[in-house]
């Protein structure tokens, strides 16, 4: 224990992790089954501690993106129903059904081939019939009613393919997370979706579980949580964009921390890092950080971002090496080497938020957590105590 302090790693705080799911929940229409997203390593969360968590809080369903996500979650004893949101090669049918995954059917191609394999394996596979109504990425395009009735059509022919259990039909929004900006988009969005179910339940087809709604409808549109909403950036104790109107009380669960490997005083006209783009402008402490973009962390922070130590803003001087990277600690007393520096976080009171960090280098809050590398050990928290460690590179 205590091997990760040595150098970078993420703290995971499973008490926020828990709040941010009652918390949703408690906005959410009763009725209305909880989808915890967890694809991409839940967020980077890590998906094998997250998925147990949720199932223990009560979560109804799992989404991943591929069937290799599914699969980790089943070997790491979820048993929870999993959706797989995207692509999984139709030669897997059998597979699908052996692992009780359900999967995401966005073209009659797709589904053509998928019954096929299923057939011949003799097995049955779940289905989620995917709409399109205005993403434009997959599902059956279904944007305007001449579309939606020929959706309709092709939904029907697949939910009575041989070797189908038609589960679901849902579809994703474009634009749910941008207030006033997005609304009447949303709104065409869900009637075009509505519509379509509704002819496929006059044709006698009923899909029982309806779901279109991703964190930001989950937030702004709960009237359109029909029977399961979808969520993944709130479970995190992030939102989905600076524009929503119905903030509930979140609370992040990651931070990530480093150390300082090493301290030097240095004379002014110093050089730091690769191509000589920082020179110190007197004599200075310099904090090298063995944190670089091979965690995760944005080369693009380079000269731009702050971290904290002991609480208080540390610029980022130079260029971020690939493992490591230099900050100016010349206005902080008494820093040493091995003391904490937090990267995203909150030390002393003071906070650098994700969101600060994406904007700093043009992307999301999505994109930044993600992102960090599989060489950062996930730390696990529980009323302020290490409960769990989670290390990819030696498990
Ligand atoms: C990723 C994803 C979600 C979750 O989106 P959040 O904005 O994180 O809530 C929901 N549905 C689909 C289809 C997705 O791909």
């Amino acid at each position: 224990m205590n091997s990760f302090l040595k150098r970078t790693w993420a703290e995971i705080d499973l008490n926020a992790i828990a709040h941010n799911y009652r918390a949703i929940r408690q906005s959410v229409p009763l009725h209305s089954k909880m989808m915890c997203v967890i694809k991409a390593d839940a967020y980077g969360h890590g998906a094998q501690w997250i998925a147990k968590e949720y199932e223990r809080l009560g979560a109804d369903w799992f989404a991943v993106s591929n069937f290799a996500e599914a699969l980790q979650l089943r070997n790491a004893g979820v048993t929870t129903p999993i959706l797989i949101l995207g692509y999984t090669p139709v030669e897997m049918a059998k597979e699908l059904s052996e692992y009780h995954i359900s999967q995401a059917v966005f073209s009659e191609d797709y589904a053509k081939h998928l019954s096929y394999h299923a057939q011949k394996s003799g097995v049955t596979v779940r289905i989620h019939i995917k709409l399109d109504t205005g993403m434009t990425r997959i599902g059956l395009m279904c944007q305007d009613d001449i579309q939606c009735a020929q959706a309709v059509d092709a939904a029907e022919r697949i939910a009575k393919m041989d070797s189908f259990v038609p589960e679901g039909i849902f579809t994703h929004f474009a634009v749910a997370d941008e207030a006033e900006d997005g609304e009447a988009y949303t709104l065409t969005q869900f009637h075009c979706f509505n519509q379509a179910v509704e002819e496929l339940e006059r044709r006698g087809l009923h899909i029982p579980l309806r779901h279109c709604s991703n964190s930001g409808a989950c937030l702004d549109y709960p009237q359109m949580s029909l029977d399961m909403v979808r969520c993944g950036i709130i479970l995190y104790g992030l939102m989905p964009s600076s524009k929503i109107r119905n903030q509930i009380d979140l609370h992040p669960a990651m931070q990530l921390k480093s150390i300082v490997s090493l301290l030097k005083t240095v004379e002014s006209g110093a050089a730091v890092s690769y191509g000589r783009t920082y020179h110190t402008k007197d004599a200075a402490q310099i904090a090298t950080v063995p944190i670089g973009y091979a965690d995760g962390y944005s080369r693009n922070l380079s000269d731009r971002a702050q971290m904290l130590v002991h609480g208080r803003r540390a610029p980022i001087v130079g260029r971020i090496c690939m493992d490591q990277l230099m900050l100016d600690v010349s206005s902080i007393k008494g820093v040493r080497e091995g003391d904490i520096v937090t990267v995203f976080g909150t030390d002393h009171g003071s906070t650098i938020s994700v969101e600060e960090l994406s904007s700093l280098c043009g992307t999301i809050n999505y994109e930044t957590i993600c992102l960090i590398g599989k060489r950062v050990p996930r730390i696990y928290y529980r009323d302020g105590k290490m409960v769990g460690e989670l290390d990819y590179i030696c498990p």
